[in-house]
């Protein structure tokens, strides 16, 4: 097997996704160790478009694989489609972004082809001149270093690699081929648009956002009074929260949720996973409140204060309503 870097272009009505070029900027590093050479792929039914677009803004080769009447994302049908292009392209390394389709595809694609998969990757280094890809283990307590050797499948942690966008932009070529996945066993019988994100939160100056570590669902109004003490605030939470219908989803804070900027983020009882960080990494001052001092969080955080969040708040706010300080952000 060659040792080709195939790039899985992630799209969306018609747009290439953000996250694509973080796996792009993951096959650079890998390219810039095995001096492999790159090559985009994009399945789906209108490929024409995206496969300039991707080779325009990347400066490398792109090929579209077309799947006629493939009107929406099916992971059967793409996999097959990757595995045939891969084929084609002699890929020994494919990168995908770590998205909810990357990794749907991700780990079934190295099965698929014999090789090694890693995922979560962070970074990229060189060493007896392999790869060697870091990622964090543990929920972010631990990381890990892994050499998977000349072949394998690479899934780009979102929000780890910045894509170095090329200063002339040019065509390099695109070819295109048609497959037919033959008989499906998945059919997809619809989607439908998420709740928007709600404009308040990316708004925000101030917000105070919850995870597991509050424990139980009453303490969120303990979570909004704190909020109400600060003009133009919001609340917000983990995914775990929402997912238990807690929050609305609206108020997930994070890689598939909303991204946020605020002046003042409050974590209670949030452990920092990646997939959180990704969403609150604009903020400009990070308060964490967890009563693991070796919470992943606290490598995040301007301020950390090691407790329960519960009785750190109820304090707060005991305190804040004695006094007409509160500090304004
Ligand atoms: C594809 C994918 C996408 C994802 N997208 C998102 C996303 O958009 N947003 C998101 O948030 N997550 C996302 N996740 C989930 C993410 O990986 C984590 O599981 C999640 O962020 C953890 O939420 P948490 O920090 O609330 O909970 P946990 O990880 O369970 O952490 C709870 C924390 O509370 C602390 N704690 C416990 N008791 C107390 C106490 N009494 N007082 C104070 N602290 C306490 C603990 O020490 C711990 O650090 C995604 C995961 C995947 C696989």
């Amino acid at each position: 097997m060659n040792d080709r870097i195939a790039v899985i272009v992630e799209h969306e009505s018609g747009r290439i996704a953000p996250a694509t070029f973080e796996a792009l900027q993951c096959a650079i590093e890998i390219r810039r160790i095995t001096s492999s050479e790159i090559i985009c792929l994009t399945v789906g039914e209108k490929v024409d478009e995206l496969c300039a677009d991707v080779s325009e803004l990347s400066g490398m080769p792109a090929m579209g694989v077309v799947i006629p009447e493939l009107h929406t994302y099916n992971g059967e049908a793409f996999l097959r489609a990757i595995i045939f292009a891969a084929g084609i392209v002699d890929a020994g390394w494919v990168c995908v972004a770590g998205t909810t389709q990357g990794l749907d595809l991700g780990p079934g694609l190295a099965a698929r082809l014999g090789i090694p998969c890693v995922s979560a990757v962070e970074r990229v280094y060189e060493k007896d001149s392999k790869p060697v890809f870091v990622k964090k283990l543990f929920n972010g307590k631990v990381t890990g270093e892994f050499c998977i050797g000349n072949h394998g499948v690479v899934i780009s942690q979102p929000g780890c690699f910045t894509w170095e966008k090329i200063s002339t932009p040019a065509c390099r070529g695109v070819d295109k081929i048609r497959f037919e996945p033959g008989l499906l066993r998945t059919r997809v019988l619809g989607t439908s648009l998420a709740e928007p994100a709600d404009s308040g939160l990316a708004e925000a100056a101030v917000i105070i956002s919850a995870g597991r570590g509050i424990k139980r669902r009453e303490n969120l109004e303990l979570v909004s009074k704190v909020a109400g003490l600060f003009p133009n605030s919001s609340i917000a939470g983990s995914r775990p929260l929402c997912d238990d219908g807690w929050l609305p989803y609206r108020l997930q804070v994070g890689q598939t949720g909303a991204l946020v900027a605020p002046e003042l983020y409050v974590a209670c009882g949030i452990s920092g996973a990646q997939q959180h960080l990704v969403g609150m990494r604009g903020s400009k001052f990070v308060v964490a409140i967890n009563s693991d001092p070796l919470a992943p969080i606290f490598n995040q955080a301007d301020i950390g204060i090691v407790e329960d969040a519960e009785s750190f708040l109820t304090d707060f706010l005991r305190l804040a309503m004695k006094s007409d300080d509160v500090a304004q952000p």
